[in-house]
């Protein structure tokens, strides 16, 4: 009688594993809506002062600057655009966004 009701070892690995699926799901699920609400709070803000960033067209590249701190940030790919276009990039970018 006791052996009917208790279930066996196959059932319980079975039931297990789907538990496990269950909660890899769902660790899934809360870990994209995180980055989600983080990138939701921090698109287009200075990394360093946390003030809007604006775009500024810079030799065919679009390149964040912060109007606060005067921080620059390049998207993936753009520094890469750019160095390959001029010999002294980077000194053509600090002439550019030069303060007075
Ligand atoms: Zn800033």
């Amino acid at each position: 009688m006791s052996d009917a009701k208790k279930p066996s070892t196959a059932e319980e690995e079975y039931f297990a594993r789907e538990e496990l699926k269950r909660r890899e799901q769902t660790n899934i699920k809360k870990g994209h809506e995180e980055r989600e609400k983080l990138k939701a709070l921090h698109w287009m803000r200075c990394p360093k002062c946390g003030s809007e960033l604006h775009e500024v067209a810079f030799r065919d590249v679009s390149i964040d600057r912060c109007e606060d701190c005067g921080g620059v940030f390049l998207d993936r790919g753009e520094l890469e655009q750019l160095s390959g276009s001029e010999d002294n990039v980077i000194g053509a970018i600090l002439q550019y966004f030069k303060k007075d």
